[in-house]
This record gives C-alpha cells, sequence and structure tokens, in this order.
C-alpha cells in the first residue's frame, strides 16, 4: 500500500486514541468520524471512495485528528499506526452491492482477512458493521442474534449476504483462534443525512422522489416491513458496544424496533413533504426480505442501549437535509445551464 505512511495524526490527551474508519467516506462512516473526533479521538478515514463521497467529511479536513486515505480494503494494510478499528467498508445499497458483486464479496471477506491480520499482529481491538441481512428472509421474526435466517447463496443478494456472513465467521475465529478483541454488531436498516440521494435504498429514494414531485417507487406491493433506524442511534451503539468490556463480543442486533410496512413509509413521506406524487408500483427484486425487525434485548442488556428518535423525527431531519442539498443541485444545475 503506497501511500498509506501515517505521519502526522497527533494526540492531544492520553485517553485519546488513533482509530481506524473504514468505510469512513460514506454514509454512517461519515457521521462515526465526527463522533470519534468530538470524544478527542485521532481519526484515520479510509475508503476506496466507490460509494463514499469526499462531501461527506470535507468539514473535517484541516481538523488536527484527522486524515483521509484512499485505500481499498482488498489489499491489506501494513504500515498504519492505529489503536483499534472500525470497519465499516461495505456498499450497503441492494444495487451499489450488486454492481460488481465479486469485489462485494472480496471486500467483506477479503477485506475482513486482511484487518483482522492487521488487528492480531497489533493486538488491537476489531468493530465488525455486519447486517440483518445476515438472517436473509426470515422465518422467525422479530430476529434475535441465535437465529441462523434463511439465506440463499446463490440469489442476487447473496454476495452481500454471505460476503458479511463469511465475515462474521472469520472475526469469531479469530478470535478464538488466536484471542482478537472483536465487536460484531448487525445493523438493521439505518437512514438520516448523508445517505446519496441516488443510493438506492427506501428512504432517500422516498424522499427524493417525493421532495422532486417524481412517482413513488413501491417495489412489489408494499407490505413488506422494515424497521428504520436513524443515524445518530445507530452510532451511539457503535460506540457503546466498542467501548463495552472484552467478553461482549456480540454479535448484537442495532435498529428501531418500530416496524412499518414500506406502504406506510411511502404515505409517511408524502404527508410529511407535502408532496403531490403519485405511488406506483413496480416489481418486487428477487430474494428481498419480507419482515424485518430486530429483536434488541441483548443490546439493552449489554450496553444500556435503545434507539431514541422516531421515525416521524428522524425522517423530519433526512428531509431536512435532502431538501438542501437538492436545492443546492438544482441551483447548481440551473446555473450552469445558464
Ligand atoms: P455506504 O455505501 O455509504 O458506505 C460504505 C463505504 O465503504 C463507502 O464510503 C465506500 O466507498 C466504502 N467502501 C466500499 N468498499 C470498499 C473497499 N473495498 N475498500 C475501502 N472502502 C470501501 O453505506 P453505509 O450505509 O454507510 O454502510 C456502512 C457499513 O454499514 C457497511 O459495511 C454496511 O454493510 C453496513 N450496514 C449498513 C446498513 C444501513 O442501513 N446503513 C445496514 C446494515 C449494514
Ligand atoms: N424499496 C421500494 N422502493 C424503492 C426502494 C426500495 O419499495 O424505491 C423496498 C425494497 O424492495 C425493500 C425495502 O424497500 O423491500 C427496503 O429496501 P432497501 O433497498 O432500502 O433496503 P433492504 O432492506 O432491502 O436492504
Amino acid at each position: 500500500m503506497g501511500n498509506s505512511r501515517i505521519t502526522n495524526i497527533v494526540s492531544p490527551n492520553p485517553a485519546s486514541r488513533r482509530i481506524l474508519i473504514t468505510g469512513g467516506a460514506g454514509f454512517l462512516g461519515s457521521h462515526l468520524c465526527e463522533r470519534l473526533l468530538g470524544l478527542g479521538h485521532n481519526v484515520l478515514c479510509l475508503d476506496n471512495f466507490s460509494t463514499g463521497r469526499v462531501e461527506n467529511v470535507e468539514h473535517l479536513i484541516g481538523h488536527a485528528g484527522f486524515q483521509l486515505l484512499r485505500h481499498d480494503i482488498v489489499t491489506p494494510c501494513s504500515e498504519l499506526a492505529v489503536d483499534e478499528i472500525y470497519n465499516l467498508a461495505c456498499p450497503a445499497s441492494p444495487p451499489d452491492y450488486q454492481a460488481d458483486p465479486i469485489h462485494t464479496m472480496k471486500t467483506s471477506a477479503l477485506g475482513a482477512l486482511n484487518l483482522l491480520e492487521f488487528a492480531r499482529e497489533r493486538g488491537i481491538r476489531i468493530f465488525q458493521a455486519s447486517t440483518s441481512e445476515i438472517y436473509g428472509d426470515p422465518h422467525v421474526h422479530p430476529q434475535p442474534e441465535f437465529y441462523w435466517g434463511n439465506v440463499n447463496p446463490i440469489g442476487p443478494r447473496a454476495c452481500y449476504d454471505e460476503g458479511k456472513r463469511c465475515a462474521e465467521t472469520l472475526f469469531f475465529d479469530y478470535a478464538r483462534q488466536y484471542g482478537v478483541s472483536i465487536k460484531v454488531c448487525r445493523i438493521f436498516n439505518t437512514y438520516g443525512p448523508r445517505m446519496r440521494p441516488n443510493d438506492g435504498r427506501v428512504v432517500s429514494n422516498f424522499i427524493v422522489q417525493a421532495l422532486q414531485g417524481k412517482n413513488i417507487t413501491i417495489y412489489g406491493s408494499g407490505t413488506q416491513t422494515r424497521s428504520f433506524c436513524y443515524v445518530d442511534d445507530l452510532i451511539e451503539g457503535f460506540v457503546r458496544l466498542m467501548e463495552s468490556p472484552d467478553d461482549v463480543t456480540g454479535p448484537i442486533n442495532l435498529g428501531n424496533p418500530d416496524e412499518f410496512t414500506i406502504r406506510e413509509l411511502a404515505e409517511f413521506v408524502i404527508d410529511m413533504t407535502g408532496s403531490k406524487s403519485r405511488i406506483v408500483h413496480r416489481a418486487l427484486p428477487v430474494d428481498d426480505p419480507q419482515q424485518r425487525r430486530p429483536d434488541i434485548r441483548r443490546a439493552r442488556e449489554a450496553l444500556a442501549w435503545k434507539p431514541t428518535v422516531g421515525l416521524a423525527e428522524g425522517l423530519s431531519k433526512t428531509i431536512a437535509y435532502f431538501d438542501r442539498v437538492l436545492g443546492v443541485e438544482t441551483t447548481v444545475s440551473q446555473e450552469s445551464a445558464a
């Protein structure tokens, strides 16, 4: 890794750690960078910028404790001086992770292997952003961590689901075989500012469509369910898990247990934006999970964590964000067209 030498991370106080965040320029990663800097840590944000954007962390560039590095975790990193790792690198939206399924699988499996080896050599703690997709199209509802899931290993979602399952296996084998300190969380659908407008996930799609007066595209009948967690709640869960005692390895579900149908979400977004958009139906993607809701008892007990932001509050902040971003984009494109 040619451009990886890190020389100017500073440690403003003794409790401060040097923290590597892979996928740090993505939606969740950028919020985590901010949060950890705010706690007085130094952050090395590593990203291949496949779905992440410099704009997400632009405001952090120049902060004494922040560094940005372009790198793909499929290639080992060897020269970094860090005390702990959050591994968030992986496209998360179905259209994104299916665009190059082989690279998605490599990112989850080889990326995890490289980072775990790195953590083992240095004796440092490593956190894995796993996913509710581990449960596939679940037969158990809500999903507790001890449920093994129902995943199609050869379908179009498998590059992501099986990749993340493989990563979990590697994490637990590195813990058992080498004593690496691991933290594995399973994230349920999370939304908020800094999702890409064209990311393809349901919350960003519906809000952007509503704000632009375009048709709201429900895939299938809209009776499938999801449980939506606001980003700030999730990041709080990340930090609590990372700071927890060694024996709290996870896997641990992090998500908001309030469950909605996709049709309810569409109607909610239309109401909140006052949009004139119409609902239209499109084909349901293959293997689309029909029901999803986290059982968060483990997170409540082990981390004293529960979400605090309801859907109305979270959507209102996210709508305000997209309103601003789309307004700017529209102004810029009108100016450049003039
Ligand atoms: P995102 O696409 O915004 O962020 C992913 C980041 O990883 C991007 O910045 C991307 O450029 C980077 N990346 C991808 N492959 C990489 C590679 N090989 N090397 C280096 N960087 C790479 O998505 P997100 O929602 O912020 O998701 C972050 C993590 O959380 C992912 O691992 C995802 O699987 C997990 N997750 C997210 C959700 C959610 O609802 N947001 C749900 C479950 C799991
Ligand atoms: N979905 C939808 N319209 C869209 C985007 C997504 O109806 O424009 C549906 C999708 O089929 C799924 C749910 O919304 O049932 C959540 O999709 P998303 O891609 O956000 O995340 P997933 O949980 O499927 O990974």
